[in-house]
């Protein structure tokens, strides 16, 4: 093959040992001064470059220090207007205010990066730009092989909230014209300057709008001048033909799919390319990617004189630095080896060397079962009943502060300075304070605080056999923080139940129900590393097994009420693709069974369930079949109530009990007892007194010990006063 090469796309820029997260942690609370912390970023950044060079002999700049597209926003200049004034002089400081909030304004919203559990920050754009001016952070440093990313203009317009002076096709020109005219400045200075624009939003589905969209942000991006073409990369779904073409024809290379080539070539949209950008393996898959099976299509592709560039699917932001210093079976690979991969896949096309990489032996997932209608509402209302639960019952979603002490407790246990006799000690005293404390303040249901997990999936894929999980493997998820997703490679078995223990702990010490509390089949899916080519359905079904085993053990222990945390039901969700509406059947038909199997428990026993992180859209029919009796459902964050109306109708057997958030756990204030109150007369409005529960938006676990006291007294005041008035109607 002539004129092979292979590229990134973007690499984890918090650093093999989370450096970035350190930096901005501590330039946040002012542990570093600001030059102490340029001069930071200025080293790590060059770090992160040379790694890739040494990887592959070449680098993508994509080192944002908090998301590529407030930073973009950021260097656009459209910044609220009374921060307009600091952006030159304290750019990072407008960044902190625009992604933290400050006393005197709030933050810009934050939302998940398509499917991903990364979260980005959504710019609320009034005015135009007029140009493109680089963050000190961004500054190109120059370089031949280096290819400087920003986030597109027609995925900027599209992520961004526009004012309602805001015209999205003359902000997408305005966009297109300063990125351009930049592109051109700096060629002024550096002609060997080099280009990767990435457009994640060219893969959904385009409406003719879009169509109209794209043609004014690329207006002006004819004849550049660029030594080699701009690379525009779609990393969600996939470009339609008519995409590629229009870019092509003005001379950018467009990122396809290897799958596509044949398609591409058949209606003339890979000849309109100035060179070739093929995605050749999976960006966001921990599993190596099979050369094979690539080599044999890529040798395939006609040459046509272009050069042709292998990149992977996505940036590898999605994966862990590296699998050095794992306890993983061979096969696996991170960033790091990924990258060496891609390299040298390309130097065996070009003809020298070999690659073979072993592969995990693959696993046998079992098709989904049927769905198995639970007992009618109406009889489980009335086999609950012994439960004796006053109206507008409290209680709260599961967690309880995890205070140092219970951290350290941890570290202990890992280092082997304490046995699990005398940790386990520790945390069934904190359980028994924590349950006592709950009693004393009149909760109605309690929970045990989930003292002992580190994470709500770490927890249950650390005890369960089919799970990977790692000791370094932190993935971004927003900001500088941080998640360990483990790897789900095998249908997972329990060996011994995985919650009974702290449950019966917690229900000795209490004369009111406790909670039993699991994660549900589907967000320890969605969080976690899933095998290659496997359809979702399955994947579900396969998790839900040992999580209604796990219920069915509570159960057997006593449990009354059991809750099922589903707070990532709808991550994994298929993008609004051309092809979403196979793919949504797969993911519904898996998301039904899972939940069906894991909620089908007796009559008798009250099954409960959570869901926060709002945007449940198309989702929430999907819980049609669960037999699930109470959620409690974030409100007072999102201060969205259009799913709870649609939750609250859902069933065709009578309503859902629900327990719309009465506060926002993100916050260290109470809002008080009197906006409580207010939201639950609110909610009474439409929803019976015998449906309406009373609880936290989530849980309380990145809260201190005096803030939830105050927080759970306020919410226990409002149920009381909302109790009162309700009797009081009644005797009327
Ligand atoms: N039960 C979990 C907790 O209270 C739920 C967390 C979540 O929804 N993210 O922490
Ligand atoms: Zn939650």
């Amino acid at each position: 093959m002539v004129n092979v090469s292979a590229r990134l796309i973007g690499f984890p820029r918090i650093g093999p040992a989370r450096e970035l997260k350190w930096a901005l942690e501590r330039a946040w609370s002012g542990r570093m001064s600001v030059s102490e912390f340029n001069a930071r970023v200025t080293e790590l950044r060059q770090a992160h470059l040379d790694e890739q060079r040494e990887l592959i002999g070449s680098a993508v700049d994509d080192y944002f220090l908090y998301d590529q597209v407030l930073e973009t926003a950021m260097q656009l200049g459209l910044v609220p207007r009374e921060l307009r004034g600091a952006l030159a002089d304290d750019p990072f400081g407008v960044l902190t205010i625009l992604a933290r909030g400050s006393s005197e304004r709030e933050a810009w919203e934050m939302t998940k990066w398509f499917d991903t559990n990364y979260h980005y920050v959504v710019p609320e754009v009034v005015g135009a730009p007029e140009r493109l001016v680089p963050l000190p952070w961004r500054t190109p440093l120059g370089g031949p092989d280096t290819a400087w990313a920003i986030l597109g203009p027609f995925s900027f317009v599209k992520l961004s909230k526009l004012g309602t002076e805001t015209e999205p096709r003359a902000l997408a020109g305005a966009t297109g014209r300063a990125l351009w005219g930049f592109v051109r400045e700096q060629l002024d200075r550096d002609p060997a300057f080099r280009l990767q624009v990435d457009e994640p939003c060219l893969g959904m589905a385009l409406s003719a709008d879009d169509a109209q969209l794209l043609d004014a942000a690329y207006a002006d991006a004819k004849d550049l001048g660029l030594v080699e073409p701009a690379l525009v990369t779609v990393q969600f779904g996939r470009p339609s033909s008519e995409t590629v073409a229009a870019l092509g024809r003005r001379g950018l290379a467009v990122q396809v799919p290897l799958e596509r080539v044949d398609e591409l070539s058949a209606d003339g949209a890979w000849a309109t390319q100035p060179e070739h950008v093929v995605s050749v393996m999976d960006g966001r898959s921990v599993w190596s990617d099979d050369f094979g099976v690539a080599r044999e299509r890529i040798e395939a592709i006609a040459d046509d004189g272009m050069p042709l560039r292998l990149v992977p699917s996505t940036s590898f932001l999605f994966l862990p630095h590296t699998v050095e210093g794992e306890d993983l079976p061979p096969g696996f690979a991170f960033a790091r080896e990924k990258a060496a991969a891609l390299a040298s896949w390309a130097a065996a096309l070009a003809g020298g060397g070999s690659v073979d990489a072993p592969h995990p032996p693959a696993a046998d997932w079992p098709e989904v079962g049927e769905i198995r209608p639970r007992v009618g509402r109406e009889d489980r209302r009335a086999a609950q009943s012994d439960l004796d639960l006053p109206l507008f019952p409290t209680t709260s979603t599961g967690s309880l502060p995890q205070t140092s002490e219970v951290r350290q407790l941890r570290v202990r246990l890992t280092r082997g300075e304490i046995d699990r006799p005398a940790y386990e000690h520790e945390v069934d005293r904190m359980i028994t304070e924590a349950v006592a404390w709950q009693e004393a303040a009149g909760i109605d249901v309690l929970v045990h605080g989930e003292f002992e997990r580190t994470d709500m999936v770490e927890y249950f894929a650390e005890k369960l056999d089919g799970f990977h999980t790692t000791r370094s493997g932190w993935v971004l998820s927003y900001g500088s923080r941080c998640t360990r997703p483990p790897i789900l490679a095998a249908p997972p078995v329990a060996a011994e139940p995985m919650t009974v223990r702290e449950w019966r702990v917690a229900q000795a010490a209490a004369g009111r129900p406790v909670k039993g509390m699991l994660t549900g089949p589907v967000t320890i899916v969605n969080w976690s590393f899933r095998p290659p080519g496997v359809p979702d359905d399955r994947l579900f079904w396969a998790v839900a097994q040992p999580i209604a085993a796990e219920v069915g053990a509570l159960v057997d222990a006593g449990a009354r009420i059991v809750q099922v945390d589903e707070p990532a039901v709808r991550e994994r969700w298929p993008l609004p693709t051309v092809d979403a509406e196979e793919r949504r059947q797969v993911y519904a038909r898996g998301v039904r069974a899972a939940l069906n199997h894991v909620f089908h428990q007796p009559a008798a026993v009250q099954m409960h369930t959570h869901m926060c992180y709002g945007d449940f859209g198309d989702i929430v029919p999907l819980w049609a079949d669960a037999g699930v009796d109470v959620a409690s459902i974030e409100f007072s964050r999102s201060k969205d109530e259009s799913y709870i109306h649609q939750f609250y109708e859902l069933f065709d057997d009578g309503h859902l009990q629900i327990g719309p958030g009465v506060f926002d756990v993100h916050s260290p204030h109470s809002p008080g007892t009197e906006t409580m109150a207010s939201r639950l007369a609110h909610f009474s409005g439409f929803m019976d007194a015998t449906d309406l529960w009373v609880n936290p938006d989530c849980g309380l676990k990145t809260r201190t010990w005096p803030e939830v006291e105050r927080q759970l007294t306020d919410m226990v005041e409002a149920a009381r006063e909302i109790r009162s008035a309700a009797t009081a109607v009644r005797a009327e």
